[in-house]
C-alpha cells in the first residue's frame, strides 16, 4: 500500500472496498507512487483499445443514425460520473466504482443487444455469449500492451466486481479461484451500486434519446404519473423560466429531475439500510442473505423505474425501426460468423494464432464481439460483395 491509499482507508466507511483488500493482481507489481490500485485499475480501462472501442458501439440507436445519440462509450461515462458521485455520497471508494463503472460495458458486441443474442446463439454448443464475462476475458486475457503480462492486470476487487452473481460462470483457468470466491459472497457495496447507476442512466438517458429521435412523444409520456407529476414540480420551481424555453430544454429539465430523485433516493435508502442492518464492516455485508442486501431504492421509487422501463420496452426497443435495425446487426454477425468458420484465415494473424488454445469458435466470437458497428459494416461488404444500410 502506498500513503495515498492508507490515508483513504482511515476515511472510508468501514464496509467499503478498503485499498488493504484490494487482493493484489494475479501478477505481483509493485505499488505505484502516486496513485491508489483502483486509480491504476481505472486508468488502465480507459487506455484499453476496447474502450475506445466503444465510441463506436450502438447503445440503443447505432452510430450512423446521428451524432447527438449516447453511444456505449458515452453511456459507460455518464455511469462512471453517477456512480462516483453516489459512492461518495455514501463515503465509498469512489475510484473503484469508477472503474468498475468504465468497464461494465466493455464486453459488449455491436449493434447492442440484438448483436449479443445472435453471438449467444452462433456459440450455443460452444459455452455461449454473455457480454459480462467477455468483459472478463477482455481485461485478463484480449487486451495486448503490456510486456509481462496478457490483459491489464487489474486487481483481484474489481475482477470480482465485474463478476455478476446470477452468472459465476466457467471462468478462464486463470480467474477460477476469484470467481469461487465471488460466488460464495455478496458484491461489494460499489459494485452493486455501479448495477443500479447503470440503470439510472440507461432509462433516462434512453428515454431523452428517444425523444429525440421522436420515436417517443410528449403526448405518450403525459400519460404517465410520474412524468406528470415531475413537470409540474418543475413548472412550479421555474414559474418565470419554464414557459419560455422550447420543448427540448423543458423535456431535458425535467428528465434531469428525475434523474436527480432517483439518485438521491437510492442513496438516502441504501444508507437507511445501512443503519437498519447494523452493518459494521465488510465481513458483515459479504454474509447477508440477498434478499437483504442494503442497496435499493423506497417501493415507490423502485416502481417507478420498473414503469419506465416497461414503457421503454413497449415504445423504443420494439418500435419496429429499432427492431429493424436490431435484425439488421445479427444478420451481419451470422454471416461474419460463417465466412470466418469457413476460412479463418479471413481474420487477422494474432486472432488465428489462439485457436489452438481457446478454440475456433470462440476465437471468432473474441474477434466479431471486439468489432464496432462501423468496422462490421465495413467487414460485411468486404467480405460479401454487398453493403447493409
Ligand atoms: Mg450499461
Amino acid at each position: 500500500m502506498n500513503l495515498i491509499e492508507k490515508r483513504l482507508d482511515e476515511t472510508m466507511a468501514p464496509w467499503a472496498m478498503l485499498h488493504k483488500d484490494s487482493g493484489g493482481r494475479l501478477y505481483h507489481q509493485q505499488p505505484h507512487e502516486h496513485r491508489t490500485c483502483f486509480q491504476r485499475d481505472r486508468d488502465r480501462i480507459i487506455h484499453s483499445k476496447a474502450f475506445r472501442r466503444l465510441g463506436y458501439k450502438t447503445q440503443v440507436f447505432m452510430n450512423s443514425a446521428g451524432d447527438n445519440y449516447r453511444t456505449r462509450l458515452t453511456h459507460s461515462l455518464e455511469v462512471a460520473q453517477v456512480a462516483r458521485s453516489a459512492a461518495q455520497a455514501l463515503n465509498l471508494n469512489a475510484d473503484y466504482a469508477e472503474a468498475l463503472a468504465l468497464a461494465h460495458d466493455l464486453g459488449h458486441t455491436p449493434f447492442g443487444h440484438a448483436g449479443q443474442e445472435a453471438l449467444n446463439h452462433l456459440m450455443r454448443d460452444h459455452g455461449g455469449f454473455e457480454h459480462n464475462r467477455q468483459s472478463l476475458r477482455i481485461v485478463s486475457s484480449l487486451e495486448t500492451r503490456y510486456l509481462e503480462f496478457h490483459g491489464l492486470n487489474l486487481t483481484r476487487s474489481t475482477l470480482k466486481g465485474m463478476m455478476k452473481h446470477a452468472q459465476v460462470y466457467e471462468c478462464d483457468p486463470d480467474l477460477r479461484p476469484i470467481c469461487q470466491q465471488r460466488s460464495q459472497e455478496q458484491p461489494g457495496l460499489e459494485a452493486a451500486l455501479v448495477d443500479q447507476c447503470d440503470r439510472i442512466a440507461y432509462v433516462h438517458h434512453d428515454l431523452e434519446d428517444g425523444l429525440d429521435a421522436r420515436i417517443l412523444n410528449l403526448d405518450d409520456l403525459r400519460g404517465l404519473d410520474f412524468w406528470r407529476t415531475a413537470w409540474q414540480d418543475v413548472l412550479e420551481q421555474n414559474p418565470h423560466t419554464f414557459q419560455k424555453v422550447r420543448s427540448q430544454v423543458q423535456i431535458r429539465s425535467v428528465i434531469r429531475y428525475l434523474m436527480d430523485h432517483c439518485i438521491r433516493d437510492l442513496q438516502d435508502t441504501s444508507s437507511q439500510n445501512l443503519r437498519n442492518l447494523a452493518i459494521q464492516n465488510q465481513a458483515d455485508l459479504k454474509a447477508l442473505k440477498k434478499s437483504d442486501y442494503p442497496v435499493g431504492y423506497t417501493s415507490l421509487m423502485g416502481e417507478r423505474i420498473r414503469v419506465m422501463q416497461d414503457f421503454l420496452y413497449q415504445r423504443l426497443y420494439r418500435f419496429p425501426a429499432v427492431m429493424q435495425m436490431s435484425r439488421r446487426g445479427a444478420r451481419i454477425i451470422e454471416t461474419l460468423f460463417g465466412e470466418y468458420a469457413s476460412l479463418p484465415a479471413l481474420m487477422p494473424s494474432h486472432f488465428q494464432i489462439r485457436i489452438a488454445a481457446f478454440g475456433l469458435e470462440r476465437v471468432i466470437a473474441d474477434y466479431i464481439s471486439g468489432m464496432t458497428d462501423r468496422f462490421a459494416l465495413h467487414e460485411y461488404s468486404r467480405l460479401t460483395g454487398h453493403r447493409m444500410l
